[in-house]
């Protein structure tokens, strides 16, 4: 029988965070509708947050000037593979195509060759046996979360009960390990509705991360990348620069 669990945890410790440790990242960009990523970049830089960002290969290649912003930024990138596909959908072989093509695109963008990243989120957050095998074989760490906030299901006219749900989420726990959706690739449930109110509609992210960080810096909390992803990547930068 098949196994699957899923990339949420429940427990700040299993997500490599302290209380009062917050960890923001963002899935499925870079994104240029409504310049979206790049304002989001803003948002970050004006708070001096850094962030990780699971993005797609086939998004990589359209976009590199983000991407190069986010690496000279110091924010963690994530492989989330070149086509996002189901991870159900996939055998091993196919997989780990798709995680080689998505270190392709980083090299690519980066300009740095045999660049790529330690880190994995698989798409949609199934964990199938093949994802397993792929990230043990690679030895690449999976990027957990312990919230989800179905960010995926609103747009700007709606989203707020979503953010007031993590801040509140947040604060109960004390930080956490959050996901937002930069990009749009998660095919939508909601019946038809109004751009104000598709989940297609990602302009409202840069605003509602904005406020998520001035109101928990306030209350104390720390905006980090845990020590040991932040570790690990600045080494392999290092080594991948050294290779170049
Ligand atoms: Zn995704």
């Amino acid at each position: 029988m098949l196994s699957l669990f899923t990339i949420l945890r429940k427990r700040l410790y299993s997500a490599g965070l302290k209380p009062g440790d917050v960890f923001l990242t963002f899935d499925d960009g870079p994104n240029l509708v409504d310049n979206v990523t790049v304002s989001l970049l803003n948002v970050l830089h004006r708070h001096d947050v850094k962030a990780g960002f699971c993005l797609v290969g086939k998004l990589i290649d359209s976009h590199p000037q983000v991407v190069r912003r986010m690496y000279h930024s110091g924010h963690l990138l994530i492989n989330h593979t070149y086509r996002h596909r189901h991870p159900m959908r996939q055998s091993y072989r196919v997989l780990d195509g798709e995680v080689a093509a998505c270190d392709e695109a980083l090299s690519r963008a980066l300009g740095i060759p045999g660049y790529r990243s330690l880190y994995f989120r698989a798409p949609y957050g199934i964990v199938t046996p093949a994802v397993r095998r792929v990230t043990r074989r690679r030895k690449m760490q999976q990027v957990l979360l312990t919230h989800y906030g179905w960010d995926t299901r609103v747009g700007p006219g709606n989203c707020k009960p979503v953010v007031d749900m993590m801040l509140s989420s947040a604060r109960e726990k004390r930080g956490g390990l959050f996901v937002f959706h930069d990009g749009s690739l998660v095919p939508s449930l909601m019946p038809e509705t109004t751009w104000a109110e598709s989940p297609e509609n990602r302009v409202w992210v840069p605003e509602a991360v904005d406020r998520i960080i001035t109101e928990l810096k306030a209350e104390g909390m720390r905006f980090v990348i845990p020590q040991a992803s932040h570790q690990a990547a600045m080494e392999t930068q290092g080594a991948a620069k050294r290779a170049a």
